[in-house]
């Protein structure tokens, strides 16, 4: 099916995200006129030297002046003074749409500030890296991969259509649900399991017993994997937890509580139920990998990385 092309796309954040939604949408032709909208100066002329859109600026309210949708791509923390400095520049008919990680927070900060004709169609692409700014995008970063909107009850279904055919034509597959619903769903999912890489990590680093050599040296048993998740960007998570507090609160709860039942399967010898658990959380992994959201290669197919010592034949 062929994607109705947007007249003006303006994007608002060019990092990974941002800057990923105006390669796709030059790649796919889902837009004819592309405006790049940040902050920082340094990241504007990277966008300019990488041609990712027709204009760059530092002024939201110019910025999307003329767009037809506007896609907030900064921080959460910072979608409501974004959306205050543009909300008298939009033009009616406009459509205004997001990335966040929460989608809560946003629906509550945005939405103020956008004036009568404007829609608001909340989305977030659940697809990332741990990589921060212009030059870690690439075009097909949403291919297969699941955005889900939560538009606030009352949107123009027509609002919602369009943005979801956006979405379609970056190669994503577009679910709704509301915005507490996507809260609690990534509070497990996604943000509870970062704050335990973060946690883990930082308590390697901590441990007195054993060098911060060792603990890089020794990674590959499973800390790596957590490593990797660890390297996110700290302005990005640090609002979604702050936005996201009540959601993770409760799952790191509930996290906590199966934790001390772990420990002490561990402390009375309980291999039944130690067996049990690590049964089950295999067939979620399988279910994963089958719903082509995960490579099934062992060690995620990375093979051998360089600086490995390889050992040598006797
Ligand atoms: P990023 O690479 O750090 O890029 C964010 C960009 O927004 C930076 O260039 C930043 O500039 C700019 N910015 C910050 N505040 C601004 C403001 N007030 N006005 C204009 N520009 C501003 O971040 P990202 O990873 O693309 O994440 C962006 C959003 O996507 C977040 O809301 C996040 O929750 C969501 N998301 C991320 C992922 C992921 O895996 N990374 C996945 C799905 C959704 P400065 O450098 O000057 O701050």
């Amino acid at each position: 099916m062929r994607v109705p092309e947007i007249d003006t796309l303006a994007i608002v954040g060019l990092g990974l995200i941002g800057s990923s939604i105006a390669r796709g949408a030059r790649q796919y032709g889902l837009a004819k006129s592309i405006v790049a909208i940040d902050r920082d100066p340094a990241v504007l002329e990277r966008v300019r030297a990488l041609g990712l859109a027709d204009s760059v600026t530092d002024a939201v309210a110019e910025g999307v002046a003329n767009a037809d949708l506007v896609i907030l791509c900064t921080p959460v923390g910072a979608v409501g003074a974004v959306a205050e400095a543009m909300g008298g520049a939009l033009k009616t008919g406009a459509i205004v749409s997001d990335v966040g990680s929460v989608k809560g927070s946003v629906v509550a900060a945005v939405s103020p500030h956008l004036p009568e004709g404007v829609a608001f169609v909340p989305a977030h692409p659940v697809a990332g890296t741990e990589y921060s700014g212009p030059d870690a995008g690439f075009s097909t970063l949403f291919s297969g991969r699941w955005c889900i909107l939560t538009p606030p009850e009352g949107t123009s279904p027509e609002a919602v259509a369009r943005v979801q055919a956006f979405w379609e034509g970056l190669g994503a597959i577009v679910e709704s649900m509301t915005p507490e619903h996507h809260d609690l769903v990534l509070a497990i999912t996604s943000h509870v399991p970062h704050l335990i890489a973060y946690n883990i990590v930082g308590t390697a680093a901590d441990l007195e017993e054993v060098t911060q050599s060792e603990v890089i040296k020794f990674s590959a048993g499973g800390f790596r994997d957590f490593t990797r998740i660890a390297a996110s960007d700290p302005t990005m998570w640090r609002d979604v937890f702050l936005t996201n507090k009540d959601a993770v609160l409760e799952m790191l709860g509930r996290f906590n509580e199966d934790l001390a039942a772990l420990a002490r399967a561990i402390r009375w010898g309980d291999g039944d139920a130690l067996h049990e658990l690590f049964t089950r959380t295999r067939t979620i992994r399988r279910g994963i990998v089958a719903l082509g959201q995960e490579t099934a290669e062992p060690d995620f197919g990375r093979g051998r990385p360089s600086g490995t010592p390889v050992s040598k034949p006797d």
